[in-house]
């Protein structure tokens, strides 16, 4: 237990995946754990119906692109970054979009959970670029297995994960917790038409159960994956935070930190937080976890100055809040030539990773070509909207048709598929084309696709219609 002089043997700060995870294993251990979150506690049900009556639904990088907004809540003392907390400044504009809610960002995470492959670790030595790690592979394997464990990854045993087709890859001592779903039938019709181009089909490792798993039931395959799973299937840092209030953790919730104290040795001693009145508390603890996000972890350290520290606690390199990254990507939208019927399934699962590791490394680097699965309405679905039709009458006013249309990545979707010749639909992908990118070509720039049963779930056929 806590020593009298302590509040608490440890203070989380952040609810997300990581504070989640450490607070659920010290609290296991019978150590009296605080959680402070900067956000409210959520409920899924809630999330799902905001979602579900908005009129608009845009995924996820569609929506802070366009201005939407998100169908978690922003509070003036844990503000969204969907609206305009975030101030950019500098050529290069940072479109992130994490949650401040109990459970963190994972709410709305796609769930891709890959390791990393041993070449990763030395790519100084084997293509000259950047710097090799201090530890390889090897060394994080047990590290990877226990993290998969905890979050309950669904993966493909066997399958090279370097995209080369070739041997297992990376070498793993544990196999999967889950088994992998099966594909839908837009998955396998494009894995089979793009295998004759030598593309190497890669199904993702992620956080959607194939089982039931912990308190998560089989993913459902609803196609909800973000921003909210309805059911729950696929894994978000609430269920570490739950697992650690049965624990015995106290979680505070809407008490953001805004300050973090350090005695004369350099030593974190307290955390100051605010509560939606404005009243300000501290408390103190034997250990302390930062665990806010990239972004906020940073500015609380940067904010959290004194006499001693003028330029914020743990800063004395000046290098915390610099060198941030991001995943970049471009998106290209394709039509088939027959249907193929996006929406199936989960959001994402199929990927290419032809150019995930080789001598071109020395040159560019390594990238991935997600196949998404999700439903190009969105643009349509604003445009009834403006024209004052909503709900089911829309629907049947203007039913839509998505049937022919892919998405690789998923900032394209203006080309809204719909009950147009289909001519009219490749012109409008052909001008919604990204400078630099634009739709895939095969053949005569169309794929030939026959219509076939979804495989179904693991095990499972899908009941018959
Ligand atoms: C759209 C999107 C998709 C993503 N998809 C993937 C994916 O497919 N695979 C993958 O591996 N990663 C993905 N990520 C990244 C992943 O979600 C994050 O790396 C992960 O959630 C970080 O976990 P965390 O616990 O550090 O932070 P978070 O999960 O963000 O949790 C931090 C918590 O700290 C709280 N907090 C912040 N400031 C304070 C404060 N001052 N006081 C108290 N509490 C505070 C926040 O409210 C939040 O609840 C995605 C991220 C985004 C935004
Ligand atoms: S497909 Fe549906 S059930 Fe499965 S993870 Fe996505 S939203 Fe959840």
């Amino acid at each position: 237990m806590a020593n009298d002089a302590f509040d608490a043997d440890l203070i989380v700060i952040g609810s997300g995946v990581m504070g989640g995870i450490v607070a659920s294993q010290v609290a296991k251990a019978g150590k009296k754990v605080i959680i402070l979150e900067a956000g409210p506690r959520v409920d899924r049900r809630e999330i799902v119906e905001t979602f579900r009556n908005a009129p608009v639904k845009l995924s996820l990088a569609n929506a802070k692109l366009q201005g939407a907004g998100s169908p978690f809540p922003s509070m003036p003392w844990a503000p969204s970054t969907y609206g305009d907390y975030l101030q950019y400044e500098g050529p290069v504009k940072y479109n992130t979009s994490y949650l401040r809610v109990v459970g963190g960002t994972t709410w709305h995470f796609g769930s891709a959970l890959w390791r990393m492959i041993p070449n990763d670790f030395k790519i100084q030595s084997l293509y000259g670029r950047g710097r090799d790690w201090p530890i390889g592979y090897d060394d994080l394997e047990q590290y990877y297995n226990k993290a998969e464990l905890e979050l309950g990854v669904t993966g493909m045993d066997g399958q090279d994960e370097s995209g080369q087709g070739g041997h297992p890859m990376p070498p793993r001592t544990m196999p999967f917790p889950m088994k992998q779903l099966n594909s839908s039938y837009m998955f396998t019709t494009l894995a089979e038409k793009l295998s004759v181009g030598g593309f190497n089909p890669v199904l993702e490792p992620h956080g959607r159960a194939s089982r039931p798993y912990g308190n998560r039931p089989v993913c459902a395959g609803n196609n909800n994956c973000n921003p909210v799973c309805p059911i729950g299937a696929k894994y978000d840092g609430s269920q570490h935070i739950d697992l650690a209030e049965r624990h015995g953790a106290k979680l505070l919730d809407n008490s953001p930190v805004y300050k973090v104290e350090a005695g004369e040795d350099g030593k974190i001693t307290a955390v100051w937080y605010k509560k939606p009145d404005n009243s300000e508390h501290r408390l103190t603890a034997r250990y302390f976890v930062l665990a806010a996000y990239g972004i906020e972890s940073a500015k609380l350290l940067l904010i959290s100055t004194s006499d001693k520290y003028p330029n914020g606690i743990a800063n004395s390199s000046d290098q915390v809040g610099r060198n941030l990254m991001d995943h970049t990507g471009i998106s290209m939208n394709m039509l088939t030539k027959e249907d193929i019927w996006p929406g199936e399934g989960p959001t994402e699962l199929l990927v290419y990773l032809n150019q995930r590791d080789g001598a071109f490394r020395k040159d560019y680097p390594s990238y991935k070509i997600k196949v998404r699965n999700t439903v190009p309405t969105s643009p349509d679905d604003r445009r009834l909207h403006q024209e004052g039709h909503h709900g089911l009458q829309a629907r049947r006013d203007d039913p839509p048709v998505f049937g022919p249309f892919a998405q690789l990545g998923d900032r394209l979707r203006t080309a809204a598929a719909r009950r147009k010749p289909r001519h009219a639909i490749e012109d409008q992908v052909r001008r919604a084309r990204h400078p630099g990118s634009g739709p895939l070509l095969f053949g005569d720039g169309l794929l030939e696709c026959r219509p076939r049963p979804w495989p179904g779930r693991p095990e499972q056929d899908r009941p018959a219609a």
